[in-house]
């Protein structure tokens, strides 16, 4: 295993060592050769002779030698180990490169997509692009702090399960021992993480993949990843006041900086008003360039909204020309709970909902949920479902919540926004290490694609129109 990172090197100076890792760049001055050497961890001057010639940008080496102080106008404030450099006296190519097929020294943001996605692999060599893989897993470590100091249990649902209502269209897996049936992947895990609250786990997080079928947007993939959470006999503003207290402290260790300390409340139709829009940007321009993040609140959204004749997944949820704003599972206010019940003034009947805000975006999402199978019938109701067919839709959560469920409420954080915010990024693909291309295809390898006729056979699928 390689012993020393090219960091570490700062602690051996005088000593000989062995490092390993890439060329980054090499300037050959004909009798001395200079290469920089590069790791995770940071770039190391190293000087040799002719025989460095053979190497280029990219190989991957194991190199010995002396650990050097530099003479003081030779140090190098741009580089973490520039005030050392390395006096190499051996070396060993472990694998060769060719020329990458695109620039790696650069921002990266001028290279068409495609590309950088079918080299992926290289793109996140970039060292902006390694800085976010690593933030976002020091993000969601410090997440993962906070939720387990507030005794938190993290709990794994099921991938393939049945469509989940989060007004997208579902992606549809067939099942082969069940021929002409069908598992949806879930839009989220919205529906198991209420059971786990029926099953008395009170406190629940996951960072889950959510998979909505949804009309690309250049800065939209099929696939993202949320932090899920549910907790047991809360009220909205307990869960508000916990999650801004664990989302505060983990952008806090990252080292975020937060406009407010308190995140602002506002009410939907006032946000409405003053900002033209639910998802609105409370910084200055001075802040925007420095990274700032503002977060804030958002409450007091409408339950019900006329379906969007053009948006066809609503069409099937609102049979009645209704359908849900953001979740069929909230509570509305208890103070519409009434109207809710018979059905009356739905227009007027406001959701127990909260969307937290930052920087212009949809950070995140819950609501207090309908614990009582009554309060989710109405609600079915109201979009039009018969009995019959809230049953078929909905039946195994109006059957669990008849032994005995907690109140309970949650929200998902949408992790690679979060990530894109704290980088100060402007592209959700930029937060993400695989993302999928505007077009729908996935980074690297080329899919979707077609399929043996063998494995259609036994999924007894013909296709019959190919695009
Ligand atoms: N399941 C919801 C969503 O994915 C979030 C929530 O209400 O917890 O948008």
């Amino acid at each position: 295993m390689k012993q020393l990172s090219v960091i570490d090197s700062l602690q051996h100076v005088g000593q000989e060592i062995e490092l390993q890792g890439w060329i980054d760049s090499k300037r050959d001055h004909k009798k001395v050769i200079f290469i920089d050497l590069r790791d995770r961890t940071a770039k190391i001057q190293a000087v040799g002779d002719e025989s460095l010639r053979v190497l280029s940008p990219e190989d991957v080496v194991k190199v010995t030698g002396l650990i050097k102080e530099r003479p003081e106008r030779l140090i190098n404030p741009n580089i973490s180990t520039g005030t050392i450099e390395m006096e190499i006296k051996s070396f060993e190519i472990l694998n060769t490169a060719q020329t990458p097929p695109i620039p790696l020294d650069t921002e990266g943001y001028d290279i068409e997509e495609e590309l950088r996605l079918k080299y992926r692999y290289l793109d996140l060599r970039r060292k902006r692009m390694a800085e976010t893989i690593q933030l976002r897993s020091d993000y969601i470590y410090a997440l993962r702090q906070e939720l387990n100091s507030r005794s938190f249990t993290e709990v794994e649902t099921p991938m393939l399960t049945k469509s989940t209502k989060e007004g997208a269209r579902d992606f549809l897996v067939p099942s082969r021992l069940q021929p002409g049936k069908f598992y949806a992947l879930p839009q989220s895990p919205q529906q198991y993480k209420q059971l786990l609250m029926v099953a008395g786990v009170e406190r629940y997080f996951q960072f889950a993949r959510c998979i909505r079928d949804e009309d690309l947007r250049a800065d939209r993939g099929f696939e993202h990843t949320q932090l899920d959470l549910e907790m047991s006999f809360v009220n909205r503003e307990d869960v508000m006041n916990t999650v801004e207290e664990m989302v505060k402290g983990a952008v806090k260790s990252v080292g975020g900086t937060l406009q407010q300390e308190k995140f602002p409340v506002y009410d939907y139709a006032d946000a409405i008003k003053q900002f033209g829009e639910d998802k609105f940007d409370l910084r200055t321009e001075e802040e925007k360039k420095n990274g700032v993040l503002a977060f804030a609140w958002v409450i007091n959204f409408p339950f019900f909204k006329k379906v969007d004749a053009a948006d066809k997944a609503e069409v099937a949820d609102g049979k009645s020309g209704w359908t849900f704003t953001h979740n069929p599972f909230s509570m509305p206010l208890p103070e519409h709970l009434d109207w809710h019940m018979k059905g009356e003034h739905i227009d007027q009947i406001m959701t127990t909902q909260y969307d937290l805000v930052c920087n212009g975006f949809e950070a995140g999402g819950g609501s207090i949920r309908a614990h009582k199978p009554e309060i989710l019938e109405a609600t079915y109701k109201i979009m039009g479902y018969t009995a019959e067919e809230t049953q078929a839709s909905v039946g195994h959560m109006l059957e669990a919540f008849k032994y005995g469920t907690p109140p309970h409420g949650g929200i998902a954080l949408g992790i690679d926004r979060h990530v894109m915010v704290l980088k100060n990024e402007r592209s959700l693909k930029e937060a993400i290490a695989f993302p999928m291309s505007s077009s729908g295809k996935t980074a690297v390898m080329d899919a979707p694609s077609h399929v043996d006729e063998r494995q259609l056979k036994e999924l007894g699928i013909e296709v019959t129109e190919q695009g």
